[in-house]
């Protein structure tokens, strides 16, 4: 990055050559959010408590910025946002928006890998109000961010849910624009955590199915990465929907879930689930 130019987040620039954050500070997260009643259709859903919390809800942050560019985003509206031209909320008034009834706060985006400094000032202060800390990423965040993220889902009852997009690099860098080499090594180093609360899964891994791209073998292959490190962290296949740049796939088929559930256990996992059923399709 040389002065003047973004970087691939959008969020830091180069000023009389220092960097500038534009957003993700405490002060200034570039981000929506909204009260989700529970049971929502988070991806770890099965494996929390979440769902036995009716009248309560998840307060669900939206971070307006990505450190991957996926061809498949069904989220790409955040592209259009700009820290420049509108508005930010700091730490304090998103932690302000909790109530009683907020059960668990969960970060996505986008990815709350670009405005970590913001998301971890955010769930300093509403883990203190006993809100239990969950994240929804691709990992990419600087591995001692993790560890701060780590310490606030473990402390509060909540988990890290990783996208794990494709095992193959090449593919990984095809689909979503970066390596995947930060993202395996960062589920690795958070999964192993996992001994400190045994009772509540810390780590939660999920794929998306996208037809002709991530087949049974890749699953096979994230699946064997997740179970070296332990075979019963949970594991969700997702039913791709045709989005962004992809909008000419077709939608994830029956089979190809089947298959690849089937692929997954088979390469050791015990705790696999097919989410987002309503979108397969018949072969
Ligand atoms: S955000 Fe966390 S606590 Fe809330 S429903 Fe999802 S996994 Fe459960
Ligand atoms: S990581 Fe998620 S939000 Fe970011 S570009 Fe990829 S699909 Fe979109």
């Amino acid at each position: 990055m040389s002065e003047g130019q973004r970087g691939f987040c959008g969020l830091r620039t180069i000023e009389k050559g220092h960097i500038k954050h534009l957003a993700g500070t405490p002060s200034k997260g570039l981000l929506s959010w909204y009260r989700d009643p529970l049971p929502t259709n988070c991806v770890a859903d099965w494996v929390c408590e979440g769902s036995r919390h009716p009248g309560c809800h998840n307060l669900a942050v939206f971070y307006e910025s990505c450190t991957a560019d996926c061809l498949f985003c069904q989220n790409w509206h955040f592209r259009q946002m700009s820290p420049e031209r509108h508005r930010t909320t700091s730490a304090s008034d998103l932690a302000a928006a909790a109530n009683k009834r907020t059960f668990c706060v969960c970060y996505f985006g986008g990815d709350p890998a670009s405005q970590m400094p913001h998301a971890l000032a955010t769930s300093k202060l509403l883990a203190r109000r006993g809100v239990r800390v969950c994240w929804e990423t691709a990992g990419t965040m600087h591995p001692k961010l993790l560890d701060a993220a780590v310490r606030h889902s473990l402390d509060s009852g909540g988990c890290i849910k990783f996208d794990l997009k494709a095992f193959d690099e090449e593919l990984h860098l095809a689909l979503c624009g970066i390596s995947n080499r930060r993202t395996l090594a960062n589920f690795a180093r958070a999964a192993k955590r996992s001994h400190e609360r045994p009772d509540l899964p810390l780590v939660v891994a999920s794929t998306l199915l996208v037809p002709g791209y991530v087949d049974p073998h890749q699953i096979a292959k994230i699946a064997r990465f997740i179970a070296e490190i332990d075979p019963d962290i949970p594991y969700a296949l997702l039913a791709f929907a045709p989005h962004f740049h992809m909008s000419d796939l077709p939608y994830t088929n029956e089979s190809h879930a089947r298959d690849a559930e089937a692929a997954a256990r088979a390469s050791g996992l015990s705790n696999v689930r097919i989410g987002n059923r309503h979108l397969l399709r018949q072969p």
